[in-house]
């Protein structure tokens, strides 16, 4: 066990474990939780089986979203009288759209110390193999459930510039991708990870119109968990733009500077007058 911050206080740890396949649960999450007093979990019955897997038999309380008010200052208590608690949610990274946050801030509030067990995190796991830009990204978490207030959260990110990731339900998928197309257009390039680290995995890059074909089109692509990893604004105007230039380049050999940009907007879906400033600029080299 790791030295506490204050003589008699405990430490709370945070602890990832996996978000799918077990064996990615890490020997320091294992030796931490066979050694605490107490095990805070979001389902004791879920990750009853995990800890039983790894022979960790510690008592367990539910901490969730239901009753995290009540449980605070209880588990906060424990930890000023010396005790260590872990903190784990049924898959992934504690409070990563999971309880916990009430907890943490809490336990800051009275200067216990905080230790983070790293591991799995499906949002950070999509996002290593989605071939997007990977320098900014921005956690949006569960889009909402129904149409009109989905349709007004994509909204909010429509010029955001850094790659955005969302969790998203098998019940609500093809919904929900059917939305960002029609917020952010059917060119965007975006990044479906389906079922990471488990039997099924697929994680499949295409544009948002595709997308929506490729999980029209199998069944089987609506079913599981799912994160979506859509590319930001900035590097879809990057990429358009190298496009269209190409496009012009081969257009202007042949046609007028209006002619050549009319037909490149057309087929690079960029708008005219952008096109059209483009064309001049190399007309004019
Ligand atoms: N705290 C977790 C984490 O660190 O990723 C996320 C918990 S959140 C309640 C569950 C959502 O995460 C799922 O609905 C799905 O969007 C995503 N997710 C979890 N496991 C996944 C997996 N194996 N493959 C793809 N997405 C997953």
């Amino acid at each position: 066990m790791e030295k506490q911050l204050s003589m008699n206080q405990g430490t709370l740890y945070v602890i990832a474990t996996p978000i799918g396949n077990r064996a990615d649960m890490g020997g320091r999450a294992i030796s931490v939780l066979k050694q605490v007093d107490l095990i805070a979990a979001e389902d004791t019955r879920h990750s009853k089986i995990l800890l039983q897997h790894y022979n960790i038999n510690v008592p367990m309380q539910a901490y969730h979203d239901h009753n995290e008010e009540q449980a605070t200052p209880k588990l906060i208590q424990r930890l000023q009288a010396g005790e260590n608690i872990a903190l784990i949610s049924d898959a992934g990274t504690p409070l990563l759209s999971d309880p916990g946050y009430r907890l943490v801030k809490a336990a800051h509030e009275v200067s216990i110390k905080v230790s983070p067990i790293p591991g799995a995190c499906a949002a950070v796991a999509a996002l290593s193999v989605s071939g997007l830009a990977t320098d900014r990204f921005m956690f949006a978490g569960f889009p909402p459930h129904k149409q009109a207030a989905r349709l007004n959260f994509y909204q909010e990110f429509e010029g955001q510039l850094a790659t955005l990731v969302f969790y998203e339900s098998s019940h609500r998928v093809l919904a929900s991708v059917k939305d960002l197309q029609q917020v952010f257009g059917g060119h965007r390039r975006v990044v479906l990870a389906r079922e990471i680290s488990k039997l099924f995995e697929t994680v499949h890059s295409s544009t948002l119109s595709e997308l929506v074909v490729y999980i029209q089109t199998d069944a089987n692509q609506q079913k599981g968990e799912f994160v979506i990893v859509l590319e930001g604004a900035e590097q879809q105007v990057n990429a358009q733009s190298a496009e269209l230039e190409q496009v012009l380049k081969i257009l202007l050999a042949e046609l007028p500077v209006k002619q050549a940009s009319q037909l490149a907007a057309k087929i690079t879906g960029m708008k005219k007058n952008m096109a059209y400033k483009l064309a001049l600029k190399i007309a004019a080299k």
